[in-house]
């Protein structure tokens, strides 16, 4: 499987697709993340609040796949903005690993003011080498802006829900002017959206011989974000990974653009205040 990496700013890469693994219940998680690896992914998106940390780590560890060929982030949770340092010691615990490649702030829960304590904790863990990377999830412009100021340090990337029906504009307007990559949360609307049965999803799934999910995970990488759809089924890891062999025409990511609505199906980071 041959799958592109992105360069980030601080000179790492992260391949460009790879396994998402919220709501993945721990008691499966080291099947699919091995069934994963054997497919050919080699990128693990985990959080701690997911609760699966140990699985994931089980799987990698088990997998007899060089740690360097494997890119694997997690997410600092809401209540641990704080103690940013001890809560990602707790993850590379449970991990158990050495170190992870991307370590993201889950939230910027702007009500509580801690993102820029917990921004400063991660560029310690970076220059510790235990994160090879830092970055940030569901940060809004004026999040993002906040801890570039305080800090000087531009985070690598910025995970935030993005699909058809919410692309992002100017969020990801001012990502791109900063050299912050997108990885988009959400890649397939969560399986909440009728995306997978829309006519011109299903013209060009038919045009390419592919499936309406592979046609919007297409969209997705065509525009050089990075994604990491979850499935817990064998045939669809396989499915989900194999967009890599053909291209959507102007016309038919075009007509893809056209479904914005601006319509979240998670949580509103401005409002999120869950710890
Ligand atoms: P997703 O868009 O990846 O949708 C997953 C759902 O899509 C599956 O449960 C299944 O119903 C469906 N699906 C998957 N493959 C399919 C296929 N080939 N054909 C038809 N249906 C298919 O949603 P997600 O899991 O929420 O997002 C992906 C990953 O992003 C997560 O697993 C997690 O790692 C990350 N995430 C991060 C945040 C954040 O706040 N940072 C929030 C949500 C998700």
């Amino acid at each position: 499987l041959d799958i592109p990496r992105i360069e980030l700013r601080d000179g790492t890469s992260i391949p460009q697709l790879g396994l998402g693994t919220y709501l993945v219940a721990p008691e499966d998680t080291e099947r699919v993340v091995a069934e994963a690896l054997e497919a050919g992914y080699r990128h693990i998106d985990t959080a701690m609040i997911y609760g699966n940390e140990a699985e994931v780590g089980a799987a990698i560890r088990n997998s007899g796949i060089p740690r360097e060929e494997l890119f694997v982030t997690t997410k600092l949770w809401n209540s641990d903005q704080t103690r940013a340092v001890e809560a990602f010691e707790e993850s590379l615990e449970k991990l158990g690993l050495e170190y992870v490649d991307l370590y993201l702030i889950h939230w910027p829960q702007a009500m509580f003011g801690e993102a820029l304590e917990a921004w400063k904790g991660l560029i310690e863990i970076q220059k510790s080498g235990r994160a090879k990377s830092i970055g940030v999830s569901n940060f809004e412009i004026e999040d993002l802006q906040q801890i570039i100021d305080e800090t000087g340090v531009v985070p690598a990337v910025n995970q935030i829900e993005l699909h058809p029906l919410h692309q992002r504009p100017e969020l990801t307007a001012f990502c791109r002017d900063n050299g912050i990559a997108i990885e988009a949360w959400g890649p397939l609307a969560q399986g909440k959206s009728d995306l997978l049965e829309r006519p011109e999803v299903l013209a060009a799934a038919e045009a390419h011989g592919k499936s309406p999910a592979q046609v919007l995970l297409r969209w997705h990488v065509q525009q050089g974000r990075i994604i990491f759809p979850k499935t817990t089924r064998r045939e669809r890891l396989v499915e989900n990974a194999d967009i890599f062999d053909f291209a959507l025409s102007d016309d038919e990511v075009a007509a893809i653009d056209a479904y914005e609505a601006g319509t979240n199906l998670g949580p509103d980071p401005r409002t999120f205040d869950i710890r």
